[in-house]
């Protein structure tokens, strides 16, 4: 083995896959790094889909070699147009670029057939009669054989024209398939003279009604692979037990170059679904408000709740590539969005459950300017200016009438910081006839304007509000996780699971500069979260959601205490 240490960076992720490439390169086999990310375009993406893109794409770019986009397009009858064009605006969003290299499976449909005849001429394939359920019954298990179908040993000339003629239409769908000739005693069940070609009579999103026979998967990823020149075919898990018939196509057909395929392990989450199909069935469902609902794992579902494809990436990075299976910590994620988001999300102040605070001593129709910091993590940002007057709004949870000992927000008599502004001490509350706060009243010291006191008194809470006034109205919808267990359907039926609590709306008050807030950019609501407008919102209406929440030390304490 080379030593690479001196190629190394002190940063540089280290995993089995890229130790694997190092030695490639070192020992020749491969002149440069060539990878690919094969979707199927019968779906969006997912943050499982996006480990892999970042893989994918990330080794290529640290090799210094290339990553194709190629749609793995062999199944007409579930795959559509809508998701080809999706999947290339998700990749592009996570921020990487294929170039030229754009490629779909169905480009190599006429080779592939050509190859699948060269197989027929060497022995090495034949048409089977038997019907799907017939060849499922001759397959044997795991600890007994399978057994030969009566049709095996047709002759090349026979399987030669009948394979013409499933491509020429002559039969109906499931009349027929193709099969390798390989060893129905194989230990590995993928090698029991697996199904190359079916007959299908379905319009595919690309070539039409050119054919009305497709290759399978297995015929078709490892020699699009080696059309396109991949050296390192990396795929999950569950394809280790269908490599050796990869390697079997590579070894037995004339193809341009050898590639190899290594697996790593698929990303779970917890309190997350993965899997496509049961992300098509919540939005058939309506379970979800669609593929690009802000609860949902998909790449469009992320983007919608506010979440930087800089948190992706990082995240990708953070987990790694290993081969063991094993489920992330959602709670992995949430602290790679707060990582980059405190230092690139703009503060604002918004009110998520309002209550009317009263400065009594303040002038009717008195109003001023003050100047807010944009992101006290990077100067560059600068500050702007959030107006305030006599009446404002601050968050109900923010005052109690009989605080515990370690309350330091407002209660009577209490003195508090209201954030850029004045210091402010509650004088009085108003209820109404059922007993709620419907209005707090308080007085200010115009002293300690912008916030300190000049006799260097001190305040133990600092409260975010917003101007009466000139607050705008907005709808912020507070999202929680999908699922009310870490393992969604680990015992019973996963959309049992469903959290009927993950989706809360309320009606905030927010600063006047929030009206200006751009779709799919996050900011921070001082003491809440980070949000970002949804795309639901129009001139005269405020939509947010809610990206992530701020850790609350409050629940903490009371968590503690009891
Ligand atoms: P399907 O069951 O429809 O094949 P899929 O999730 O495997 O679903 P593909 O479009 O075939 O969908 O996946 C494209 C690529 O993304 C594949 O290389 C696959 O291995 C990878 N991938 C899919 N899910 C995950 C996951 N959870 N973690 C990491 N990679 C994944
Ligand atoms: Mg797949």
């Amino acid at each position: 083995m080379a030593d690479h240490a001196q190629s190394r960076t002190p940063d540089a992720p280290r995993d089995f896959i890229r130790d694997i490439i190092r030695a490639d390169l070192a020992s020749g086999r491969v002149p440069g790094v060539v990878t690919r990310f094969p979707p199927e375009p019968n779906g969006y993406l997912h943050i499982g889909h996006a480990k892999s893109i970042c893989l994918n794409f990330g080794l290529a770019a640290e090799f210094g070699g290339r990553c194709h986009l190629r749609f793995d397009d062999t199944n007409p009858v579930k795959e559509e147009m809508e998701y080809i064009e999706s999947i290339q605006e998700d990749v592009r969003w996570l921020g990487f670029d294929w170039g030229d290299h754009l490629h779909f499976a169905s480009d190599y449909f006429e080779q592939l057939y050509a190859w699948a005849e060269h197989l027929i001429g060497r022995g090495l394939a034949y048409v089977d009669d038997l019907s799907a359920e017939e060849i499922r019954a001759h397959r044997g298990t795991l600890t007994e054989p399978g057994r030969e179908s009566p049709y095996r040993d047709r002759p090349a000339a026979e399987n030669l024209d009948l394979f013409r003629r499933m491509r020429a239409g002559a039969f109906a769908d499931g009349a027929r398939v193709l099969r390798a000739r390989i060893d129905m005693a194989a230990g590995n069940i993928n090698l029991r003279d697996p199904v190359l070609y079916r007959i299908l009579h379905a319009r595919h999103p690309r070539t039409g009604d050119a054919w009305c026979l497709y290759p399978t998967y297995d015929f078709t990823h490892g020699q699009s692979d080696a059309l396109e020149h991949i050296t390192h075919s990396i795929c999950t898990l569950e394809f280790e037990d269908h490599r050796p018939l990869y390697d079997w196509f590579i070894e037995n057909l004339p193809v341009p170059s050898r590639p190899r395929q290594y697996e790593f392990a698929r990303l779970n989450l917890t309190y997350t679904v993965l899997s496509k199909r049961r992300l098509i069935q919540l939005v058939k469902e309506r379970r979800v408000s669609g593929w690009d609902d802000p609860r949902m794992p998909t790449v469009r579902g992320l983007r919608r709740r506010g979440v930087p494809p800089e948190a992706l990436r990082d995240f990708a990075a953070r987990i790694g590539v290993t081969k063991a299976n094993a489920t992330v910590d959602v709670a992995l994620l949430d602290h790679c969005i707060r990582d980059h988001l405190n230092t690139h999300a703009e503060r604002r102040m918004a009110v998520l459950d309002p209550v009317r605070l009263v400065i009594e001593n303040y002038p009717e129709d008195g109003e001023e300017w003050l100047d807010a910091v944009n992101n006290p993590e990077d100067p560059a940002a600068g500050s702007r200016r959030v107006p305030f007057c006599r009446v404002l709004y601050i968050e109900r949870a923010d005052f109690m009438e009989d605080p515990p000992k370690r309350f330091f927000r407002l209660a009577p008599g209490r003195e508090v910081r209201l954030r850029y502004a004045y210091f402010v001490t509650c004088t009085g509350v108003v209820k109404n006839e059922a007993g709620e706060v419907v209005e707090l009243r308080a007085t200010y010291d115009p002293a300690t304007r912008g916030g300190d006191a000049p006799d260097g008194r001190k305040v133990k809470g600092t409260l975010h509000w917003v101007s009466a006034r000139h607050a705008l109205e907005a709808e912020v919808r507070l999202y929680d996780h999908l699922f009310v267990r870490p393992d969604p359907g680990a015992e019973g039926d996963w959309l049992d699971d469903l959290n009927p609590e993950s989706l809360a709306v309320v009606t905030a008050r927010v600063e006047p500069s929030l009206a200006e807030a751009e779709a799919g950019r996050a900011v921070q609501f001082e003491r809440q979260g980070y949000f970002c407008a949804d795309p639901d919102s129009s001139s005269g209406r405020l939509v947010f959601n809610r990206t992530v929440g701020l850790r609350d030390s409050w629940a903490r304490i009371q968590a503690r205490e009891g």
